[in-house]
């Protein structure tokens, strides 16, 4: 196929072009209706405001819940979920540090708010990650060693249950009774 250069496309995209506009193609014609329309006030001329109802329901919830996060952090931050049609859609600081008693009495001080990180603020994409473990599992040396009575941790039984290459061990899926 014959390759055009640059300098000859834009000569002919000129071309086009001119041409268009002297004989009133339709893109132009087109393009003219873009020309300013006196409208007094657009929100009452708009032909149809019912894609704002996208933006107003993109927070919309059928309801919510506290929860405290704790992901292997101190903080344990009362946080609040908001879900639609039964999902996690957002979450977002409770805003009530200073109500808060633990079983003893003991109050939060109200200085706490605002109460949660980003990290807590995305747990739900943690609860619905691809990578979420649903299962409990157990580290395949460690299972064999607890199958086999949970000998003496001799260097050789070390090796044997891979305590010494616990990288590169597998993990097996067990009961949550186990
Ligand atoms: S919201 Fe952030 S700081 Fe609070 S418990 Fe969760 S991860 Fe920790």
């Amino acid at each position: 196929m014959k390759q055009l250069s640059r300098r000859t496309f834009l000569k002919l995209a000129g071309g086009a072009t001119a041409a268009g506009f002297a004989m009133g193609s339709p893109a132009v014609l087109a393009l003219r209706r873009f020309q300013p329309v006196a409208i007094g006030n657009r929100l009452e001329d708009y032909p149809s405001r019912d894609w704002e109802i996208v933006y107003r329901d993109q927070y919309g919830y059928d309801d919510s819940f506290t929860f405290v996060c704790s992901p292997n952090n101190t903080h344990a931050c009362r946080l609040r979920a908001f879900t639609r049609n039964g999902i996690v859609t957002w979450i977002e600081q409770n805003f009530d540090s200073g109500n808060i008693t633990d079983i003893e009495g003991n109050k939060v001080t109200a200085h706490w708010n605002p109460r949660g990180c980003e990290k807590g603020l995305s747990m739900d994409q943690r609860v619905y990650g691809t990578y979420r473990l649903q299962h409990p599992m157990i580290r395949q040396g460690w299972k064999q060693w607890a199958d086999d009575g949970f000998p003496e941790l001799t260097p050789e039984n070390r090796d044997k249950y891979l305590f010494t290459d616990r990288g590169h061990d597998t993990f097996a899926r067990v009961s949550w009774s186990n």
